[in-house]
């Protein structure tokens, strides 16, 4: 789990850089329905499971979420900066469609997933007011 911070943090910061932008802060938690999210105040988090994925996704996923600091939207301009900071989009995307899901999910002992679940939600940045979230 440090190790991934390390990584997503390293990474999220050298693409910042590229395009200006500053991240104000990284997270890395066990989420089960979303790769990473951004706020409007610059935190980024991130599923600790992309340590789990081919590199090229992991790569795109925080290229995402960096480019979401300059363009808080999935417009045209977005894409362009996204295209900016990971080499190949469509790829990944692909991947993601095809085994994100699953990935996620991936360990869980599925004892305890109703009751805890509530609060897990709670702490998520909602898009409809505070930033940006991913559905795979
Ligand atoms: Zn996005």
């Amino acid at each position: 789990m440090a190790e991934a911070r390390r990584e997503l943090a390293e990474r999220s910061r050298a693409k910042a850089a590229l395009i200006g932008a500053r991240v104000a802060a990284v997270t890395v938690r066990d989420t089960k329905s979303r790769w990473g999210s951004c706020s409007a105040t610059g935190r980024l988090s991130f599923s600790w499971r992309l340590i789990l994925t081919p590199e090229s996704v992991l790569d795109y996923v925080v290229g995402h979420e960096v480019a979401h600091l300059r363009e808080m939207n999935h417009s045209q301009r977005f894409w362009t900066l996204c295209a900016q900071l990971t080499g190949d989009v469509r790829t990944p995307r692909l991947w993601l469609k095809a085994n994100g899901a699953r990935l996620l999910r991936y360990g869980e002992g599925g004892g305890e997933g109703g009751g805890e679940g509530g609060g897990e939600g709670a702490e998520m940045v909602s898009p409809a007011n505070d930033g940006h979230a991913e559905t795979p």
